[in-house]
């Protein structure tokens, strides 16, 4: 697609987010987006190279803080489509306070996790998804706590947006990923993205024999009960829409955000600076 920047990735073969990222790419084009619209934001750590493999606008930001700069991006051009991605790691653990204040405003922006359930940039440790007994070279008897599920995380903080996919079913994570983008409020997709180099228990097939299709289940996301029913069952892994509020406002819709970056007033930016003079 127009998406696809000229820089080759660096990611391991066979490594799940080359589809995390195709299916994004495919799902921002077929949502009439164009590259000089999009604005990408990224996390630290394997996923977080993203922005530089997909062509738009792009930023790699701070650990963690992807949310953030993706929420200032969109209130200061609401015009642009803003997609925000990150790992398990950079959106559950060091993010996570910033994941729960993003979803419960409700900016329109799309937020895609690469859940590969492992720090696989620094070579392997336990991630927030972790399963509780997976032995890592730091976690020799597996991290002994439960994983953060953050579907629930996401539904306890007011999300209007929640849905899963996996990046190895193209299509269906093409689909999901588009109605994340055409919610209109904060869409939050977690992505089984495997991780084939340091996490051979959340595999491809563990993934591909798992996991239930909520389509197939005749699911409707915006029945409350059965969203969360569907979401506290942490034993289960969905694919598919869990929960979508059609009735939420975004942000945008009941905030002024005209707060387009040509109209600060000039000499703006040198008080600024003079700000940051006088606080050091
Ligand atoms: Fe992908 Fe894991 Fe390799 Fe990182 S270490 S690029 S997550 S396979």
């Amino acid at each position: 697609t127009d998406f696809k920047s000229d820089k080759q990735p660096t990611w391991c073969p066979g490594c799940g987010d080359f589809g995390t990222m195709n299916g994004m790419m495919k799902a921002l084009a077929e949502t009439g987006n164009s590259p000089d619209d999009t604005f990408v934001v990224a996390g630290i750590g394997c996923s977080g190279k993203i922005g530089t493999y997909m062509h738009a606008y792009a930023l790699h930001g701070v650990h963690g803080r992807a949310l953030p700069v993706g929420t200032g991006v969109k209130l200061a051009n609401p015009d642009l489509e803003v997609m925000v991605a990150g790992g398990d790691g950079d959106g559950y653990s060091i993010g996570a306070g910033h994941f729960v204040h993003a979803v419960r405003r409700n900016v329109d922006m799309t937020y895609v996790v690469m859940d590969n359930r492992i720090y696989g940039l620094t070579k392997g440790q336990a991630s927030p998804t972790s399963r509780e007994d997976f032995e890592t070279s730091t976690t020799p008897d597996g991290p002994q706590q439960p994983p953060v599920n953050p579907l629930a995380l996401a539904f306890a903080s007011g999300a209007s947006f929640i849905a899963q996919s996996f990046s190895s079913d193209a299509l269906r994570h093409q689909e999901i990923v588009q109605k994340a983008i055409e919610h209109d409020g904060f869409g939050f997709v977690n992505v089984f993205s495997p991780c084939v180099t340091f996490n051979d228990v959340d595999t491809y097939d563990y993934f591909r024999d798992s996991l239930v299709d909520l389509q197939d289940e005749g699911h409707d996301p915006t029945d409350r009960d059965a969203a969360k029913q569907k979401i506290l069952e942490a034993d289960k892994e969905y694919m598919g829409v869990l929960w979508q509020d059609e009735t939420a406002s975004s942000y945008e819709d009941t905030h002024d955000v005209d707060t387009n970056m040509s109209e600060i007033p000039d000499g703006a930016p040198e008080d600024g600076m003079d700000l940051v003079r006088e606080f050091y």
